[in-house]
């Protein structure tokens, strides 16, 4: 079959041809429909060493069709329109056991890795899901502008509900970054609170997306910006900052306009800090670097999904076009989400 795959240190993605895998007990074999494109996997293609062997197929957003049901598998037939659940864990610790597979915390130990992060990912014809726990069934969604939702959606559905007590009328969510991850963020604040968001972007295309999917303000990210947030605020700052670049400029923005009593959630890979100490931030402000999220979060975004609450705006490529995704993803040329048609 065909995959892409990230195959050594600082290479670009290249689409190749692998042996057709099959699933073995316990296994799922899947017939990729569609595969979303992350940020993270350009961060990963930036690190000087990874921990897990090269080459990789990437993409740990995935979504496809059952193929082939390895032994001893039930409750899924050929078929069945499923995505992918990626933070994939041991499955019997505390975490686990509670479906927070995201935090398990023997995955390292045993070389668990999620599909496109350490084991095989979507960006390829089939994929291997390695429990059958991992796959929720689509139930009518449209594969192709609900896969991001595995990730993009999951991601920050997961950390805006630490925040949502805290979201009461009259206060303010800010989200920094309104690419993939943050366009949906927009649109999880505006579904589950009643806060006014303001979207903080370099791209002017990109906060005019976020205006078009309910930011109530937007604002160049610059130095001036925490400054106009305090503005828009009435002094105050803001009750939440969701950080979906969390580059230094980016932390510093944070830190500069949040509120007392207010969270900073740093959810993007850009190396950035925030540091906490005494008279260093407003009073009592939290600080949290959340990663992914539960298996029964993304049964709940997916259902904000069908409610019609979250709607990815997707900027399809095929398989071959694959690498070019990277690149522009890369340049910030992505409206939305970027999402490979494997099969298509
Ligand atoms: P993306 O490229 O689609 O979006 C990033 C956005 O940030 C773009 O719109 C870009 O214009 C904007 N941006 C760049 N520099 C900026 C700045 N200084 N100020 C404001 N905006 C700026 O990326 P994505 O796929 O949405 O991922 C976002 C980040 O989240 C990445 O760092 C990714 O690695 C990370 N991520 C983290 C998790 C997690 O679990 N913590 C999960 C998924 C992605
Ligand atoms: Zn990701
Ligand atoms: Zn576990």
């Amino acid at each position: 079959m065909k995959a892409v795959q990230y195959r050594a240190i600082g290479a670009a993605p290249e689409v190749v041809t692998v042996p057709d895998p099959e699933p073995g007990p316990g296994e799922v074999l899947l017939r990729v429909t569609a595969a979303g494109v992350c940020h993270s996997d350009i961060a990963v293609m930036s690190m000087p060493e990874v921990g897990f062997p090269l080459p990789l197929t990437l993409g740990h957003e995935g979504a496809g069709t059952v193929a082939a049901l390895g032994a001893g598998v039930t409750g899924f037939e050929i078929g069945d329109s499923v995505a992918v659940y990626g933070p994939w864990g041991c499955g019997t610790c505390p975490a686990c056991a509670a479906g927070r597979e995201n935090y398990c915390v023997r995955a390292g130990e045993l070389g668990i890795h999620p599909p496109g992060l350490g084991a095989p990912g979507a960006i390829a014809e089939y994929l291997i899901v390695d429990d059958a726990r991992h796959l929720v069934p689509l139930d009518g969604l449209d594969p192709v502008r609900s896969v991001p939702l595995t990730d993009a959606g999951l991601t920050p559905y997961h950390a805006i509900k630490k925040s949502l007590c805290k979201l009461i009328p009259g206060s303010t969510a800010v989200v920094i970054g309104t690419g993939g991850l943050g366009h949906v963020g927009i649109q999880l604040l505006r579904a589950l609170s009643p806060a006014r968001v303001i979207a903080l972007d370099v791209s002017q295309d990109k906060l005019a997306l976020a205006r078009a999917v309910g930011a109530h303000e937007t604002v160049v990210s610059d130095d001036k910006a925490a400054a106009r947030v305090r503005e828009l605020t009435g002094g105050r700052g803001a009750t939440a900052v969701f950080d979906f670049v969390g580059a230094p400029p980016t932390t510093a923005t944070a830190g500069a306009c949040v509120a007392m009593e207010g969270d900073v959630t740093i959810v993007g890979l850009g190396g950035g800090t925030l540091p906490v100490g005494f008279g260093v931030l407003p009073y009592e402000v939290n600080v949290m670097s959340p990663y992914w999220g539960s298996r029964g979060e993304l049964l709940e975004v997916l259902d904000l999904a069908r409610a019609g609450a979250v709607e990815v705006h997707v900027e399809t490529f095929s398989l071959d076009e694959a690498p070019l995704a990277y690149e522009r993803l890369h340049a910030g040329k992505i409206d939305g989400r970027a999402v490979i048609l494997p099969n298509g």
